[in-house]
C-alpha cells in the first residue's frame, strides 16, 4: 500500500539525506505522497545511494512517457540521475551525463544511440516538471491536455505523425524542414506549420496514461 511505502521512505531518508537537506526533501516527498510512481523512484533511490553518499532528491523532470512507462530524472544535490519508472518499480539508469546504456530502453524511447541519449539529456532544464497524478483524471500527466485533445507544444508525451517516436525527441523536425537544427521563432513556426498539417497526434489516455492501480491493490 502507498501508506507503507512512504513509511519506509522516510525510514531510508532518516539515514540518507543530509541534516541541512531535510525539510525540503520531506516536503518534496509530502508533494508526491499520492503518487506511486514517484514513491517508487524515491523509493529506488534511498534504497539506493547512487554516489554512496548521503543525498536528496530535489526535483523531478519527466523526459518521455511510453506505454505508461516513464523516463525521469530526478536532481540531487550531488548530480542528476536518470530512472525508468512505472508502477510496480523504479530502475537506475545511470547519471545524466553518461546518457542511457541499456539497448532496451534507448530503443524503447527511441534514441538511435547513447551518444544521441547524451544529446538529448544536455539540458535538463528544457523538459518538463513531473506533477503528481490525480488517480482518477484522463489528463496527459505532463501537460493536462485532457483525452483528444492536442498536447501543449513541447510536451515529451507527444508522438510523432510522422516517425511514430516521441516527437521532442525524433529527428522529424530536421528532415521535415531540412535543417540542422531549428534556430530561432521562424524555423519553430514553419515546423508547426508542417505538423499542423500532417496532422497531430491528440493525447490518448487510454494507450498512452499508465495504468494508475488505487491504493490497496497491490
Ligand atoms: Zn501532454
Ligand atoms: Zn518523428
Amino acid at each position: 500500500m502507498i501508506s507503507s511505502r512512504l513509511k519506509e521512505i522516510k525510514l531510508l531518508m532518516e539515514y540518507a539525506v543530509p541534516a541541512d537537506e531535510r525539510r525540503q526533501a520531506l516536503a518534496l516527498l509530502e508533494d508526491f505522497s499520492g503518487d506511486r510512481i514517484a514513491l517508487n523512484l524515491f523509493h529506488a533511490f534511498y534504497s539506493f545511494l547512487p554516489e554512496g553518499l548521503d543525498d536528496a532528491i530535489n526535483g523531478l523532470q519527466v523526459i518521455a512517457l511510453k506505454q505508461g512507462i516513464f523516463l525521469l530524472c530526478a536532481t540531487t544535490g550531488i548530480d542528476k540521475y536518470l530512472y525508468v519508472v512505472n508502477q510496480e518499480q523504479a530502475e537506475f539508469l545511470g547519471n545524466t551525463a553518461n546518457g542511457i546504456w541499456d539497448s532496451e530502453v534507448l530503443a524503447f524511447f527511441g534514441y538511435p544511440s547513447r551518444e544521441d541519449s547524451i544529446r538529448s539529456l544536455e539540458d535538463i532544464s528544457r523538459f518538463p516538471a513531473y506533477s503528481p497524478a490525480t488517480a482518477d483524471s484522463n489528463l496527459c500527466p505532463v501537460c493536462s491536455a485532457a483525452n483528444g485533445e492536442f498536447h501543449t507544444l513541447g510536451c515529451p508525451v507527444e508522438v510523432c505523425p510522422w516517425c511514430g517516436g516521441q516527437l521532442t525527441n525524433c529527428a522529424c523536425r530536421f528532415t521535415i524542414t531540412g535543417k540542422n537544427r531549428l534556430a530561432g521563432e521562424d524555423d519553430l513556426e514553419s515546423f508547426h506549420e508542417q505538423l499542423s498539417g500532417k496532422g497531430r497526434i491528440p493525447f490518448d489516455a487510454a494507450s498512452q496514461r499508465p495504468a494508475y492501480l488505487t491504493d490497496g491493490e497491490e
